[in-house]
């Protein structure tokens, strides 16, 4: 869907409810039986919590529609596991998290309500240390945790939801990269209203920050992570013509920049985090993503590395994996041999490993070392979906099937994962299982018409098996109840 047919839509009413009931999917499939939650008191001042979550899940799947996501096991892992991580020293009260990362190298990071955290791999290139990625990320946080968005609504007393899904759409413009072309679509006085109520006030501005920064500090991190961040993006913008989406809607000011130094020093500790090598790994993994040429980036790594004497473990990886990509597999190998005498232990490494070997047509290696890393993590995410994709080299569709069937319960709420299991049940034959697959991804995806579809395919191959049967229409039912829900919105 292009970005600029996707905000006339989402405006248009009746487009409104149909996007609305996507939003209302239970977190899991299996759950077939489930209370849908009260709408709240629509007659408070503020917009109920539930209402937030529905809205914010639906906005989603339109967000997901629009937008292209980067579907990297490890990268959403760390960034799942991150968050979750500052969550739990974070004043958030529903910790109901939903993850958005976009593909895209420009710098942005966006919550929204329904506890949906959002980034674009461009982050990774912005914020040079773990610390600077986890300032922004509880920066974002903390939105979420004072409830800016229905706060602001809240001074605004006429269409409420209406509003906000029109704040909601800017951001969807903004992740796609569309930018002025989408608002220009749109009637320039619109385009300013919504532009306008994006941005949260400066006074919820000073408050993330206040709040995201104590956060940083009791999640363990050294807190001046949050203005050195700050400073770099002031330095890097003052020459910008266009600056980044995330400095539109975060000015960075020379007292934004104090007011976060002075907090910083008083809380800042000794033994408090800056950074990591895993996430120095990933940068290198998003910067080589963002390299169009692999060439340049082998020169890069290479004399990152030889600055530092051959022994910079990021920039190894990073190497490694751009002689990957070229099709240098013997020079990979060498490059990779010293990272895996020294960091054996680490699981990206080891899956760097894995991807050579079956870049070099040994997958059954490959796949010994992924059951021997399976032993000591057994519900490994990225782990898991390396031994599906091994498994899929080999044709052994059954075994990856009941891999993936495993993989469903930590991963229901992620469509990468259902557009997969819809490949691997039709490879493996399972067409019932196929449908069901593809409905749930439609529905993650923001086309309900689709699922309905699916699950009609669904039933049509069951109705003789009464199990099966009734989990499709335990689908179907559910479907029908969120219409009727969604009538009151
Ligand atoms: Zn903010």
């Amino acid at each position: 869907m292009s970005v600029k047919s996707c905000l006339p839509r989402l405006l248009a009413s009746k487009a409104l409810l149909t996007f609305c009931l996507l939003g209302l999917m239970p977190s899991s499939p299996v759950q077939a039986e489930f209370n849908l939650p009260s709408l709240g008191d629509t007659s408070a001042g503020i917009m109920s919590r539930e209402q937030e979550y529905q809205l914010g899940r639906a906005w989603l799947g339109m967000l997901r529609g629009a937008v292209a996501t980067k579907d990297d096991p490890l990268l959403k892992d760390y960034v799942e596991r991150h968050v979750y991580q500052l969550a739990e020293t974070s004043q958030l009260v529903d910790r109901r998290l939903a993850f958005v990362v976009v593909d895209s190298p420009q710098l942005n990071a966006f919550a929204a309500p329904g506890g949906i955290v959002g980034i674009n791999g461009g982050l990774f290139l912005h914020a040079h240390t773990e610390g600077e990625f986890a300032s922004v990320m509880a920066h974002e946080l903390a939105h979420l945790s004072q409830r800016h968005f229905s706060r602001n609504l809240e001074q605004q007393q006429r269409m409420r939801v209406p509003l906000m899904t029109a704040m909601l759409a800017s951001i969807v413009i903004a992740a796609a990269g569309g930018g002025d072309a989408g608002f220009a679509a749109l009637a320039s006085t619109q385009a300013a209203a919504i532009q306008e109520q994006r941005r949260f006030s400066r006074q919820n501005e000073q408050e993330a920050d206040r709040i995201g920064i104590q956060n940083l500090y009791q999640a363990g991190y050294d807190p001046r992570a949050m203005p050195d961040m700050f400073e770099r993006l002031a330095r890097n913008s003052r020459f910008d013509r266009t600056p980044p989406e995330f400095l539109l809607t975060h000015p960075v000011t020379q007292s934004r920049i104090s007011d976060s130094r002075n907090r910083a020093e008083q809380l800042a500790r000794n033994n408090g985090r800056r950074d990591s090598q895993e996430y120095q790994m990933l940068r290198a993994r998003v910067q080589l993503r963002y390299e169009t040429n692999p060439g340049v980036a082998i020169r890069r790594f290479q004399a990152q590395l030889d600055e530092h004497e051959g022994e910079h473990a990021p920039a190894r990886y990073g190497l490694t994996l751009a002689k990957m990509r070229a099709s240098q597999f013997d020079e990979a190998e060498q490059a990779l041999q010293p990272l895996l005498a020294q960091h054996g232990d680490v699981l990206i490494v080891r899956l760097a490993e894995v991807e050579l070997l079956r870049l070099q047509g040994r997958s059954s290696a490959a796949l010994a070392i992924v059951d021997q890393l399976l032993e000591n993590r057994p519900d490994n995410y990225p782990l898991m979906q390396s031994k599906i994709d091994l498994l899929l080299h080999e044709q052994r569709y059954a075994e990856a099937e009941r891999l993936s069937d495993r993989l469903a319960s930590q991963r229901s709420d992620d469509p990468d994962f259902w557009y997969m299991a819809a490949e691997i049940r039709g490879l493996a034959e399972n067409i019932t299982g196929l449908h069901m697959a593809r409905a749930e991804y439609f529905m993650l995806a923001g086309d309900l018409d689709q699922a309905d579809e699916q699950l009609k395919l669904a039933h049509r191959r069951v109705s003789d098996n009464f199990v099966m049967r009734s989990r499709v229409e335990a689908r179907q039912e559910h479907l029908a109840r969120l219409r009727e829900v969604l009538k009151s919105f």
